[in-house]
């Protein structure tokens, strides 16, 4: 049977493919999107998200006048030892869960003509004589001109080895990331970030009545208390005095947390075999920084810019990629670097509560600490 044919396909529905899916329906580009879950669902994120992609979701169809979701303009980060350094934050962001954002992304993109597919996981990608691509997906084969991925951190068998050099920093590690929805006390408009041994935890407010408690640590933390994430919250995390009041006070939305494992920090690359990579397949940035969903849906406007181009015949798939391959440095190389080093200044006792009070006391170079690690409006 002839493999259904489309312009351009993308593997992955997480914010980067869905942003990139819906631009390129929006200049007529035939376009499947491949996810392997079921939308609405869940995800280990922080749900932050900063005010740099606000305008461009707008302009995506996200209705933000009923969706009533927080602005956060204020920081708090607090070391294990119990200080607090309180900080307005110039750009700030506004919270959602990913279980409302992706779903409402994905219903804009389906009324704009995208065809999704759920449920259907990409198994490989191969070339064929007509220089097109055969996508074998546990649903059949599909055809299309142009590949791009946005599967995420993880990156498929049938991609191969991307990953490029990064700094010798922890940045790069091995961490878990837990995510729980909490109702608890804090102001709508403030996000805080707490250390604790080898991690950090941040809090802030979604849509509806929720909260995302969210932390990054190492795997290694996990093994030490006995792989039980709840040993470890009780040994470690609640050293801090304020997450361990955030533990016992909350009310918890679901028993058991989301729990990822194997998450890394790396460049990676934005072309690999011919495939357009975006979002954190491209390369991630540490959470701390808060924008990594920001960077995703930045990158996917860049490669969007360089397409539509391509499909209209004005540029050809080598010019595509080595533009998109420009631009993409040109926006995220400064801030991910900035990311590894600013995460080797978290999660540790004594060094952490030095670097805080110090920054309190310089609230100029906090301010451009944080500035490194965002870009302007797009
Ligand atoms: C602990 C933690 C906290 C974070 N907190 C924040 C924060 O507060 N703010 C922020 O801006 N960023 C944060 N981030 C980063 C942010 O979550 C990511 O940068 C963002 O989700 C990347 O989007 P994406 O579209 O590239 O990937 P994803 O959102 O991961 O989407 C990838 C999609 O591809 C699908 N997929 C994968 N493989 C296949 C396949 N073979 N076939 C079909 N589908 C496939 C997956 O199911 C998934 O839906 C955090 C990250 C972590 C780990």
């Amino acid at each position: 049977m002839q493999a259904r044919t489309y312009e351009c396909a993308i593997i992955g529905g997480g914010l980067a493919g869905l942003c990139l899916a819906i631009q390129l329906a929006d200049q007529g580009i035939s376009t499947v999107l491949f996810e392997k879950n079921q939308y609405p669902f869940h995800k280990v994120c922080g749900e932050y998200i900063s005010m740099e992609s606000h305008r461009f979701l707008g302009s995506l169809g996200l209705p933000f006048e009923d969706l009533n979701l927080p602005v956060i303009n204020q920081l708090g980060i607090s070391s294990e030892k119990g200080f607090m350094l309180n900080a307005t934050l110039q750009m700030g962001g506004f919270g959602i869960s990913r279980f409302s954002l992706d779903n409402y992304l994905s219903q804009i993109a389906v009324d704009k003509g995208v065809t999704i597919l759920q449920s259907c996981r990409v198994n490989g990608v191969n070339t064929t004589e007509k220089g097109t691509y055969d996508i074998e997906t546990n649903h059949g084969h599909y055809a299309a001109e142009i590949v791009c991925g946005s599967y995420g951190k993880y990156t498929p068998q049938f991609i191969g080895q991307n990953d490029l050099d990064t700094p010798k920093s922890s940045g790069s590690g091995n961490f878990i990331g837990v995510k729980y929805h909490i109702k608890t006390d804090l102001p709508a408009n403030r996000i805080e970030l707490h250390n604790f041994k080898d991690g950090y935890c941040g809090v802030s407010k979604v849509d509806g009545d929720r909260y995302c408690l969210c932390y990054l640590t190492t795997a290694k933390n996990l093994t030490k208390n006995g792989k039980d994430i709840n040993t470890m919250e009780a040994n470690v995390l609640f050293k801090n005095p304020f997450l361990a009041k955030y533990f016992t006070q909350s009310e918890f939305v679901d028993a058991n947390p989301l729990v990822i494992s194997n998450v890394q920090f790396k460049k990676k690359c934005t072309e690999t075999n011919g495939i357009f990579l975006l979002g954190d397949a491209a390369g991630s940035i540490t959470p701390l920084c808060g924008n990594g969903m920001s960077m995703g849906m930045r990158a996917s406007k860049l490669l969007a810019n360089e397409l539509v181009p391509y499909f209209g015949k004005k540029q050809s798939k080598q010019r595509a990629a080595e533009n998109y391959h420009r631009t993409w440095n040109e926006a995220f190389n400064t801030r991910i670097t900035a990311g590894y080093y600013l995460q080797n200044l978290f999660g540790k006792r004594n060094t952490t509560d030095l670097a805080l009070k110090f920054l309190s006391k310089t609230p100029e170079l906090m301010s451009k600490l944080i500035g490194l690690t965002h870009g302007d409006s797009f």
